[in-house]
């Protein structure tokens, strides 16, 4: 039996809708193909149950039509056939999004996943990838060349989406964020334009693509400036979760204090032959080795912890470290907030509801925003979150079984520390859509943005995101 879920706009579509409102535009499809060099996926397709599924498994969407794209001018072809037959948008980069951006029912899904091209220009040490290509896979392209740019933090999340919101990770203190790194986007307009974007081409446009998301066109290919990153000495050690008021103190004076070439985060969950745990991940980042050995040593002497998995290790098996903990296809519910500084409060309520977790896949991440990624000026990008602080996810996952105790662990969890948020939350942890965290995400960037989004998107073409409205500059 089909499990009908509520998509995000509170509606419901099936399979058998989808296939009842084809022939509508069925001719049209079939001219289209005859142009497309990528796939074009209908609902009657054998490969249509597997194209429409998201990382997030909880998102059950059933779009009109796939366009897996395989090249620039494909998405220049999809664009056009979805505004010619006023067909809502959905872009797939990474398939990451929590909230399912990236699908909807009864439109088109533009599906990025096949353009997978990473291009590495060794004389300038940039590299151009196209928005198909995962972290894991854009970090194995580079650094066999011993380079890397800043991405997020595990294998499997989209550089698409990840970079365009800003793309925070394990090299923001010492790269700056995903963004800080772009040197040019090529993109697709909402009225099928193919432009680039860089520091001299459509200067207002390259802005607000750093960090403004999806709002501005489609991505085609990201050009990264790169930097040289050798074996990295990292990993992660293991507490109980019953030591999880001493480590978080540690955790908070270690993790103001680092320099920028290093990283720590924090993760509350259930690991397996241990149980519930409390986990400070991260590493030394920079070229002198012994001297990272003696940065990391309280990290791994403190406690001691049950288990110290830091090592001398290849930057994507660092990475990769990660992936187990959030595979593609279980359900997930996450709600994310800011935190300036931890009050003991806060982290005693942060242990009771950890401690109240309902599921051995649920978690809490605590992401710690800081060096380079701190030093660029709030209006220098659309990213304007650039003071130190915590990002806290409160991640829940489950295989099977009703979501009710799962939402609900979430949802108190993220009302008891609300007292302890700070203003503003990085777009790509927003959960759902609501104007006011976008607005206080981009605060003072705000009005700026929405005008670049008239200039390019006036007619909010590009709206399943976290939406900036057009609005014509007074
Ligand atoms: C397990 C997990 C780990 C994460 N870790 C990190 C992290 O370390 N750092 C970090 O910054 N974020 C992280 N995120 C959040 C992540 O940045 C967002 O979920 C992001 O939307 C994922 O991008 P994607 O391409 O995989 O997603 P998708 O779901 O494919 O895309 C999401 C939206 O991004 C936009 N988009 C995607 N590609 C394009 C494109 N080429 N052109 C225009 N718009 C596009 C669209 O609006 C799309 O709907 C993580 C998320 C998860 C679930």
């Amino acid at each position: 039996m089909i499990n009908h879920k509520i998509n995000q706009e509170g509606q419901k579509a099936s399979k058998s809708t989808m296939t009842a409102e084809l022939p509508a535009f069925a001719p049209a499809i079939a001219e289209l193909e005859a142009k497309f060099s990528g796939q074009l996926i209908r609902p009657d397709d054998a490969d249509y149950e597997q194209a429409r599924r998201l990382w997030n498994g909880r998102i059950d969407k059933y779009p009109a039509l796939i366009a897996r794209c395989r090249t620039a001018q494909d998405v220049v072809l999809a664009v056009d056939f979805a505004r010619d037959y006023t067909l809502t948008v959905a872009v797939r980069g990474g398939a990451h999004n929590t909230n399912g951006f990236a699908s909807v029912d009864s439109g088109l899904v533009i599906d990025l996943s096949a353009m997978k091209g990473v291009q590495v220009d060794l004389t300038n040490r940039t590299a151009l990838a196209e928005p198909g290509v995962k972290i894991g896979e854009f970090i194995q392209a580079t650094q066999q060349y011993g380079l890397i740019a800043p991405t997020g933090i595990c294998s499997d999340t989209g550089i698409s989406g990840s970079t365009l919101g800003g793309g925070i990770g394990w090299l923001m203190g010492k790269h700056g964020l995903a963004i800080d790194n772009v040197l040019s986007f090529e993109l697709v307009t909402a009225d099928g334009r193919l432009l680039k974007a860089s520091a001299t081409e459509n200067v207002d446009l390259f802005w607000g693509l750093r960090g403004g998301g999806g709002n501005f066109g489609i991505v085609t290919a990201f050009e990264f400036q790169l930097h040289a990153l050798g074996q990295v000495l990292a990993g992660m050690v293991i507490h109980p979760l019953a030591k999880a008021k001493e480590v978080l103190d540690f955790y908070r004076d270690f993790s103001s204090t680092i320099p920028d070439n290093m990283a720590a985060e924090v993760f509350l969950a259930t690991v397996p032959e241990i149980g519930p745990a409390v986990i400070i991940m991260g590493g030394y980042f920079g070229e002198d080795l012994p001297e990272g050995e003696r940065l990391l040593a309280p990290l791994r002497q403190f406690g001691p912890p049950l288990v110290d998995l830091i090592q001398l290790i290849a930057y994507p098996d660092f990475v990769a470290m990660l992936d187990p903990i959030a595979p593609v296809g279980r359900n997930y519910y996450e709600s994310a907030y800011s935190v300036k500084q931890f009050s003991d409060e806060a982290f005693n309520t942060l242990i009771t509801r950890a401690e109240q977790m309902t599921s051995p896949f649920s978690a809490t991440i605590m992401h710690h925003v800081h060096g380079a990624a701190t030093q660029v000026a709030p209006g220098a990008t659309a990213f304007a979150l650039r003071e130190p602080h915590y990002i806290i996810i409160h991640s829940a996952g489950w295989e099977e079984g009703s979501a009710e105790p799962h939402v609900e662990w979430v949802r108190t969890t993220y009302a008891a520390m609300q007292p302890f948020a700070s203003p503003g939350l990085y777009v790509n942890f927003i959960k759902g859509q609501t104007e006011e965290a976008v607005r206080a995400s981009y605060r003072t960037n705000y009005d700026r943005l929405a005008a670049l989004k008239h200039k390019y998107d006036p007619t909010n073409f590009f709206r399943l995101n976290q939406n900036i409205k057009p609005k014509v500059k007074n």
